[in-house]
């Protein structure tokens, strides 16, 4: 079934996203270093964070988990001259020899910055006068709360906060499934619904990287 799905979010690609060397290499260099590139968000899915970010004219944008960089390097091309990822990483191995390099590859060092440490304290350490645009928030998912309350101070009124991986193969609705992450994603839901400060919604997704979903909440 899920072999099916990424089938044809490959046929789609085929039409919709051009052959691309520098992403290319950026996904050969990140598993050439041991890093697990397929947790990155999928070619389709980096293309609509491009084209989200494209459409609103986007200046500042904050990634919460960055990886081997393959979703920074769609976000920052999005952005104009002036523009900005804060990509936030715990893995010193992820910022070195893979985002560092990767974005520098892509002729992006000027638009991406990496901070080094955990999520959430480093959320903590950025003001709230420079405010974001968009927050992608795709760490660790049990502190998927934490880092949405921050980046509720850290994005502008009328700005999105998105969270990845939040439809986890539907598992969230198994009562006996208490898996921390699927736990932390559940807390989140929990924590949305009582918040007069945003208005979210969840999009299940399939396709290369099997059945998942993102929750999309907009900043009042
Ligand atoms: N956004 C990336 C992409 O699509 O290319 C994929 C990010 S991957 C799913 C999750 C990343 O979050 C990993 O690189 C991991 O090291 C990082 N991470 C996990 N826990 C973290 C924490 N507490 N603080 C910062 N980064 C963390």
């Amino acid at each position: 079934m899920h072999d099916l799905w990424a089938r044809s979010d490959v046929y789609h690609n085929s039409f919709l996203i051009k052959p691309d060397p520098v992403l290319e290499s950026t996904e050969r260099r990140t598993q050439e270093k041991g890093i697990p590139y397929e947790i990155a968000v999928s070619p389709a899915q980096g293309k609509f964070l491009h084209l989200l970010l494209r459409s609103v004219n986007a200046k500042r944008v904050l990634e919460v988990g960055s990886l081997g960089g393959y979703s920074a390097i769609w976000m920052a091309r999005a952005l104009p001259d002036d523009g900005q990822v804060v990509a936030l990483e715990i893995d010193p191995l992820h910022v070195e020899v893979s985002i560092e390099e990767n974005v520098a590859h892509a002729g992006l060092s000027n638009k991406v910055k990496v901070i080094l440490g955990p999520a959430h304290a480093s959320m903590q350490a950025l003001p709230s006068d420079a405010l974001f645009d968009l927050v992608f928030i795709d760490a660790d998912k049990p502190n998927n709360t934490n880092y949405f309350i921050e980046a509720k101070r850290l994005v502008r009124s009328g700005g999105v906060i998105i969270v990845d991986n939040t439809g986890r193969k539907g598992r969230l609705v198994d009562p006996t499934d208490m898996d921390p992450s699927v736990e932390g994603t559940r807390e989140l839901l929990r924590f949305i619904k009582d918040d007069p400060e945003v208005e979210a919604t969840t999009i299940h997704t399939v396709g290369e990287k099997g059945f998942d979903g993102f929750t999309f909440a907009y900043r009042k």
